[in-house]
């Protein structure tokens, strides 16, 4: 315990030479690896042409992590990749969680109509592709040391790429640096585990690449990546574009706005998606496998043009990664219905929901011991109680409530929640869940940010990636593997982790 609060090393650089080293051995190292993102607003609307890039805001030490926190959270991850599998699979319990949001969200209520319209028609291909990342934190309960589940996401879970580049960097640094300074930390001292993470969500991909075959119509075959336009993480998702490349398949990223104006679906009855080249619109590709790395939020969807391309892509016979019924699978509703806590239901009641998706009891238990009570803001008698304790001012501030959204800055955290509740017509309430606070323990570590260094109390969040594919008619779990890790570390000021936007940054785990 005391290795961990104080880690094993000290964490104040005591001189300024020290500190000037440093900073220039992480900025050059960062760029010359790309552990880079493209600079902040501010800063890149003076750079018209994108021709500039700045490390990504990280970490000086590895902060240390409770070996048996960080084993458990990767030994769990296939029976995660099930579970997750197992939902999407299932399209009436995944209607019944969208028929109570949908009212107050018309972002999901859109998401669902696309599902709707694809299955009139009839879907024409069976397989889908996770690349997933289950995210948590360390709850201290007294001298027990337990990873609670944050989220779990199912579409665009990023930093893969840079993930493990960022172990690379703290090895690095471990070698070199760290034994030179005032207070030297010989590299024996630091358990650094190797990070794969790029590779292990390539070889994802490249599963679902080999899976869907060779064309039925002359063409040769690819992977489009889906991107927002202005991605400030673009370096991120090129090392695994890069990684995907070397292993021969072609790859192309695709803003998300111009799906309609280059892909089209080929005149057979199999719903072939074909991709032509901007540079030389004769070349035509197929497209195995489409990832998303856009169109997990509203902003991503500004006219119906843009949901006439998200229709496209799910009618068609490509491998989508995420189909829309898997990235349903990621709402915070659905990870608040898992967590049960209503768990006083009568004997003789309906099945608690996660025996619905797996059948064996040890990985039931395992799964539970990552869950952190969630409760619904509807009318059910466990949300009539939660609505009282999200408005009471002294009852929410052990609280999180959270939209069904993704990638930052949509939660609403301790006392801003009965202020928000306010704002929102009761009939909605029931489209957030109330999230109890993980409660890490205090740690401290050094964050280089922007060229600047930021020193004081953090928090940690460990995500595990995990790749799964499987067939969604046959039910058959093709491939499921565990594939890497990050660490995201926050000021502990912070209520938000996200690293692109600007409340993060990337670290790794130094096991104790
Ligand atoms: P998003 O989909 O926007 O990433 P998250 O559920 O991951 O939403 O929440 C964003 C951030 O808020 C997390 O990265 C974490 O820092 C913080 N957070 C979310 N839920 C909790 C919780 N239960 N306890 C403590 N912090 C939380
Ligand atoms: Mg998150």
């Amino acid at each position: 315990m005391s290795s961990l609060t104080k880690g094993s090393y000290p964490l104040a650089l005591d001189t300024a030479l020290e500190k000037e080293r440093l900073i220039q051995v992480i900025k050059d190292w960062s760029i010359a690896h790309g552990l880079a993102v493209r600079p902040p607003p501010a800063v890149a609307s003076n750079d018209p042409e994108g021709i500039l890039a700045i490390n990504a805001p990280v970490t000086l030490f590895p902060s240390p992590f409770p070996k048996s926190c960080f084993e458990e959270a990767k030994a769990i991850q296939t029976t995660y990749n099930e579970l997750y599998a197992r939902i999407s699979q299932d399209e009436e319990f995944l209607g019944e969680i969208v028929q109570e949001v949908a009212a107050g969200d018309e972002f999901i209520a859109n998401l669902w109509n696309i599902h709707v319209r694809v299955k009139k028609e009839g879907y024409l291909q069976d397989l889908a592709l996770g690349l997933f990342r289950s995210d948590y934190m360390v709850h201290q309960n007294s001298d027990v040391l337990q990873i609670k589940q944050v989220e779990f996401n199912t579409i665009a879970s990023s930093f893969g790429g840079l993930s493990s580049q960022t172990s690379l960097l703290h090895k690095h640094l471990a070698q070199t640096e760290y034994p030179l300074l005032k207070e030297a930390i010989p590299p024996s001292t630091l358990d650094l585990p190797d990070n794969q993470s790029t590779k292990g969500l390539a070889v994802g991909l490249k599963a679902a690449f080999d899976a869907y075959g060779k064309s039925a119509i002359g063409h040769q075959t690819c992977v489009i990546f889906l991107v927002q336009g202005g991605e400030r993480n673009v370096f991120d998702q090129r090392h695994l574009e890069y990684e995907l490349q070397a292993s021969q398949t072609p790859v192309f990223r695709l803003p998300f706005s111009d799906i309609l104006a280059r892909t089209s679906i080929a005149d057979s009855p199999q719903r072939e998606l074909l991709y032509r080249l901007p540079s030389n619109p004769s070349h035509v590709f197929e497209v195995a496998v489409v990832y998303l790395r856009a169109g997990y939020g509203p902003g991503d969807y500004p006219d119906t043009s843009a949901w006439e391309g998200r229709f496209q892509i799910e009618r068609s016979r490509a491998i989508t990664c995420p189909s829309v019924l898997t990235q349903l699978a990621g709402m915070k509703k659905v990870q608040q219905v898992l967590t049960d806590v209503a768990t006083s239901s009568p004997p003789g009641s309906p099945q608690p929901p996660l025996a619905r998706f797996i059948a064996d009891e040890a990985k039931i238990a395992a799964l539970k011991r990552t869950f952190t009570a969630i409760f619904p803001l509807d009318t059910s008698p466990a949300g009539l109680e939660a609505r009282e304790l999200a408005k009471d001012p002294q009852g929410c501030l052990l609280y999180v409530m959270k939209p069904q959204r993704e990638g930052g800055g949509n939660n609403f955290y301790r006392s801003a929640i009965p202020a928000h509740l306010k704002t929102i017509p009761e009939e909605h309430w029931g489209s957030f869940i109330l999230m109890e606070l993980i409660m890490p323990p205090p740690l401290s570590n050094t964050i280089l940010r922007a060229g600047k260094l930021e020193q004081g109390g953090v928090i940690c969040e460990l995500g595990v990636y995990g790749t799964c594919l499987w067939d969604q008619k046959r039910r058959e779990i093709l491939h499921n593997e565990e594939s890497g890790y990050l660490l995201r570390t926050k000021g502990d000021q912070s209520e938000e982790g996200g690293v692109a936007a600007g409340f993060g940054c990337m670290d790794s785990v130094a096991l104790v």
